[in-house]
């Protein structure tokens, strides 16, 4: 079967590879893939940036956004024909990952297939263990690639819901810094619990992004007309941000405009060594005297993506036609590396294997 590998550690080493078939274990399922998403992660690991192969291998089979069809059930309680969404982590038998919280791993030596130390699911065929395997509705088949993504947003918003549940003013305004697609299926999440919801990016108003955020009745802000830190006298006190740009900077104006009682989710991950001078003083009082909290988040557990597939299904009813237009670009295997290069106005790149 034909693979989609990396070189982790090197720049642009995306190649196409021939792998022997996979055979399936006790409890395992052999998937047939049918669709792959590509994030920033990916496009980071490709520059040499990010990541790291298998054991005692020099490449990784890329992708960790996936849905595929179940081919062979083996021993597992799917059928044949059944979708499913592979998980991302794999546990390192540490008390979470142990009960089921492997996305909070507390010794690091946890797997993220396509990531770290596990191959991906750029290729045909996958045998996979049912725990790893999440199953999806038919209905959803042409957005389930997206799920990944959203398991992660769903797992951020949903923990700062939680600990702002510590004080008794609601949530009335949230903000997403950065509109590609975390950014905006974070929008998307936060409007489904019906907060009013701005999202900030540095495109045009008329750009695709700019207006599937107006789409679903949140406001687009341009941050080149408006700094981050200068938002709270125009949209009030910001009880929820979520950072989605991965942008260091980004992420301390993030600190410093957050509102009263406000709660910062860090969602994007930032692979540099930039420095960045901040008044400590002023940042350390406003955190104190606001009851500020920032919190990082990342990956996501099963539960996670059960709670993002059910997401999908309901913003797939409210806006119809919102969550497939996110997928911006279409590539085949053969043609997967060029999906690793940004390019203007793209918003997600799927790579169909079928
Ligand atoms: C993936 C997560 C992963 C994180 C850090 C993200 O792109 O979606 O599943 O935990 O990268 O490796
Ligand atoms: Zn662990």
């Amino acid at each position: 079967m034909k693979a989609g590998v990396v070189t982790p550690g090197k720049k642009d080493s995306a190649r196409l590879l021939e792998m022997d078939m996979p055979v399936i274990s006790n409890g395992q399922a052999l998937i047939r893939l049918l669709e792959v998403g590509i994030d920033g992660t990916d496009m980071e690991i490709n520059r040499g940036e990010y990541g790291d192969a298998p054991p005692e291998q020099d490449y990784i089979v890329l992708g960790h956004e996936a849905v595929g069809q179940v081919e062979d059930p083996g021993t597992t309680k799917l059928s044949k024909g059944d979708l499913v969404v592979p998980m991302v982590r794999r546990p390192d038998g540490c008390v979470n990952c142990r009960n089921g919280q492997l996305d909070m791993c507390i010794e690091g030596n946890y797997r993220e297939c396509g990531i770290k130390g596990a191959h991906g699911f750029l290729r045909e065929y996958l045998a996979e263990h049912s725990d790893f395997l999440v199953p999806v509705p038919r209905e959803l088949r042409d957005v389930a690639v997206i799920a990944e993504p959203t398991s992660i947003a769903t797992k951020g918003i949903e923990q700062a819901i939680e600990f702002h549940n510590r004080s008794a003013n609601p949530i009335k305004v949230a903000l997403v810094l950065g509109a590609g697609p975390l950014g905006l299926l974070s929008t998307a999440l936060l409007k489904l619990r019906d907060f009013n919801t701005y999202t900030l990016d540095i495109v045009p108003r008329s750009s695709p992004k700019a207006q599937l955020i107006e789409a679903i009745g949140a406001t687009y802000l341009d941050g080149r007309e408006s700094a981050v830190t200068a938002l709270p006298q125009k949209i009030g006190n910001l009880d929820l941000i979520v950072e989605a740009t991965g942008n260091s900077t980004v992420a301390f104006q993030a600190m410093s405009a957050l509102g009263i009682n406000g709660i910062l989710c860090l969602m994007g991950v930032s692979t540099g060594k930039k420095p960045l001078e901040i008044c400590a003083d002023c940042l350390n009082m406003q955190m104190v005297l606001g009851n500020k909290m920032v919190f990082g988040t990342v990956s996501s557990n099963r539960g996670h993506f059960e709670k993002s597939i059910q997401s999908l299904a309901n913003i797939k009813g409210k806006w119809p036609g919102w969550l497939s237009s996110l997928i911006t670009r279409r590539l085949s295997l053969d043609e997967f590396a060029e999906g690793l290069r940004p390019t203007p106005d793209n918003i997600k790149t799927v790579i169909e294997l079928i």
